[in-house]
């Protein structure tokens, strides 16, 4: 079965043929991140727009390159939340007149479950011969909305052991770049300065690790940070080394909380995904930290990490093919709780 997968919750369209023989056939992506730069964050209205202007050219493209015709496709599966509304909109009505033009079936995909699959979309290229993980075990997604540890039961069944609490582990990268003057998204570059950063220069502390639970809060981490860089001399090796402390107290608190959470549910697979599930330390971390206890981690390529079209047409996929479709309307969900979902 061949699918279509097409994302548009926030700032980046993408776009993917998934073939549940050959694999991932091909996918594109385009990012609005230079459109809302100039406002320091994602406009929703501007989003929308962009998302029409670049779907079907993106559609056109990403068939062109997994060299098949339009008619080719069996399945249609998009991102129906959460997110905004009008970019949800956007790719729900070009995959849903698509799929009615075709007659072929769409499928709605909750676009945290597309990041929580992505790991199972393609062998681990750093530990092949393990193959893919399969249910039980424990995910942690840590992106730019969301910070979550769930217990994968099954594919489709999933229970909320912990989230944070205010802000999410990839907004606080990006507001903490932001207050040390780093250009928007900041998250990424934050990461990257860190690097050059010197072990010990500062120490900020982990949030809510000193006492049981399985939430988080990384808005007071922020807090810390503001008040170290005021305080600081501010030169290039400041700020460095100021990065370097936040991302070890993030990768810190996040493998704290993982580690409790492969106790609680009494299993050794932990599952990462989402935009910060690119970062260097954390996987690295995470890696670690399973590897000493028996178990192991799986990431997804960096690039399916952060928003993708291959992660919604791998989850529609798995979806289709158990039979799940939607009427003909054109419905979007922007809150939407991952555990209200069907099992596959
Ligand atoms: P959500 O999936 O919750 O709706 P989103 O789609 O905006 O949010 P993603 O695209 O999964 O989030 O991830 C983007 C986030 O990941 C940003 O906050 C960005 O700063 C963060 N991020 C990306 N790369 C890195 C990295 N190497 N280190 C730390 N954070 C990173
Ligand atoms: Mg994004
Ligand atoms: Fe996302």
């Amino acid at each position: 079965m061949k699918v279509l997968g097409i994302e548009t919750s926030c700032d980046e369209t993408g776009v993917a043929v998934y073939d549940t023989e050959a694999g991932l056939r091909a996918h594109a992506l385009y990012s609005q991140i230079a459109l809302h730069a100039e406002y320091g964050g994602v406009v929703p209205e501007l989003a929308s727009r962009d998302h029409v202007r670049k779907l079907l050219p993106l559609i056109r493209q990403t068939l062109a390159e997994s060299g098949m015709a339009v008619d080719d496709i069996d399945g249609v599966a998009y991102t129906a939340g959460p997110g905004l509304v009008g970019a949800l909109l956007v790719g729900a009505g070009v995959a849903r007149a698509l799929a009615w033009a075709l007659d072929v079936p769409a499928v709605a995909v909750h676009h945290m479950e597309g990041h929580l699959l992505a790991p199972l979309m393609e062998d681990d290229q750093s530990d092949p011969l393990r193959g893919r993980p399969e249910p039980p075990f424990v995910a942690l997604l840590v992106s730019g909305g969301h910070t979550q540890l769930v217990a994968v039961d099954a594919i489709g069944r999933y229970r909320l052991l912990g989230e944070t609490l205010d802000d999410a582990a990839g907004e606080a990268f990006d507001k903490t770049a932001k207050l040390m003057g780093l250009p928007y998204p900041g998250g990424p570059q934050l990461a990257a300065l860190a690097g050059q950063g010197r072990a010990g220069a500062f120490r900020f502390p982990r949030p809510m690790t000193n006492r049981p639970g399985l939430d988080f809060s990384f808005s007071g981490l922020k807090t810390q940070v503001l008040l170290a860089w005021r305080d600081s001399d501010k030169t290039d090796q400041t700020r460095a080394d100021i990065a370097r402390a936040f991302e070890e107290a993030v990768v810190d608190t996040l493998a704290i909380k993982c580690e409790r959470a492969l106790d609680a549910a009494g299993c050794d697979t932990l599952v990462v995904a989402g935009g910060v599930g690119a970062n260097t330390r954390l996987r690295e971390r995470l890696t670690a930290m399973t590897a000493a206890r028996g178990g192991r981690t799986c990431f997804p390529r960096p690039a399916f990490c952060t928003d993708n079209g291959a992660m919604i047409a791998f989850a529609g996929a798995l979806r289709l093919q158990a039979g799940q479709r939607e009427d003909a309307s054109v419905r979007v969900t922007p809150r939407w709780d991952m555990a209200t979902l069907p099992a596959v």
